[in-house]
């Protein structure tokens, strides 16, 4: 049995990419009969307010996108926000701990810069390793000073998965991402973490999400080794760029609902989502339940979709 979910940040308005994530995995999830899972990640709590996340479920109520579990439906793996489950990743970063495989980072925002680490396309800067063999006595000294961050030790070894959409990928845990983080110093979960637990504990079977995650699946199918759990299909789609090439933020609320629900309808908004996204050529107006019928992820383009001026006016 397909389970498969939406796992929207609200760190500020729905924006078209955001929409058409959920618009996908609610698709593919229920095109093949599965189970639907809203879970709201809002670990970074400051970033996230809880009136972001009602305004986000009210959008997608807006937009006919439905779930089977999450919150305003309950189900069996409450709490669906993040911010509530913290329980749950302390008991995976416990056991990691039992591995032998978390330590504590001292390295300051600036220290990783200075460190002359490579930076990857995606931002990520690969770990130097600088925290990794202090002595207990350098660690005693440094935690006196400042709350450590925690992270994961990564071996020298490729990760490899087929993409259920992009096909076969392979990452070196060690040289292309470093060993990386599990906890920041402020005691804020990270996203790695959380996503692995809450996805096995809600046993999601396919992952639908932005290409921008592609690069973190290795670091997640590791967690997933570590904690014995099994991984989900992985299935990652082009994002979605401003007219201009930029990438869309829900800071600058580009392509924000706000403007576009007062100009568009809800069928609009997704027929033209699915036409940009391949599969419903005419661009006519649809329900999400109408597109059903011709989702298929054939279509779906390998590269990045710009979007077209008229969506974009915020
Ligand atoms: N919360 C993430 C986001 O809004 C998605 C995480 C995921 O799908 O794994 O970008």
């Amino acid at each position: 049995m397909t389970v498969g979910r939406f796992a929207p940040s609200p760190s500020g308005r729905i924006h078209l990419g955001n929409i058409l994530c959920c618009l996908l995995a609610w698709l593919s999830a229920r095109q093949k009969g599965g189970t639907v899972v809203l879970r709201i990640e809002d670990l970074d709590s400051a970033r996230c307010p809880r009136r972001y996340a009602d305004q986000m479920i009210q959008d997608l109520r807006w937009l006919g996108l439905d779930w089977d579990r999450g919150p305003e439906v309950s189900g069996p793996d409450e709490p669906y926000f993040q911010s509530q489950r913290s329980a749950l990743y302390q008991a995976a970063l416990d056991r990691l701990e039992a591995q032998g495989l978390v330590y504590p980072c001292f390295c300051t925002r600036a220290e990783l810069h200075a460190a002359g680490a490579p930076h990857r396309e995606d931002g990520l800067t690969v770990y130097a390793g600088t925290c990794r063999n202090l002595t207990p006595t350098q660690r005693a000294e440094r935690s006196a000073r400042r709350p450590p961050a925690l992270r994961l030790r990564v071996p020298d070894k490729e990760v490899s998965f087929i993409d259920g959409h992009m096909g076969p990928c392979t990452e070196n845990l060690e040289r292309d991402c470093g060993d990386f983080l599990l906890r920041r110093s402020d005691g804020m979960f990270a996203y790695q973490l959380a996503v692995v637990v809450d996805d096995a504990a809600m046993g999601v079977t396919e992952v639908v999400r932005g290409a921008d995650l592609l690069s973190s699946t290795p670091r997640q199918l590791y967690l997933y080794q570590l904690l014995d759990r099994t991984p989900p299909e992985f299935i990652h789609f082009p994002l979605l760029l401003a007219p201009d090439g930029r990438r869309l933020s829900k800071r600058d609320a580009d392509a924000g609902l706000d403007s576009l629900r007062n100009r568009v309808t809800a069928e609009e908004l997704l027929g033209t989502l699915a036409a940009l996204a391949g599969f419903h050529p005419s661009g006519e107006p649809a329900s999400a339940a109408e597109l059903l019928g011709e989702f298929s992820w054939e279509t779906v383009p390998r590269e990045d979709i710009r979007l077209p001026a008229h969506l974009f006016e915020s």
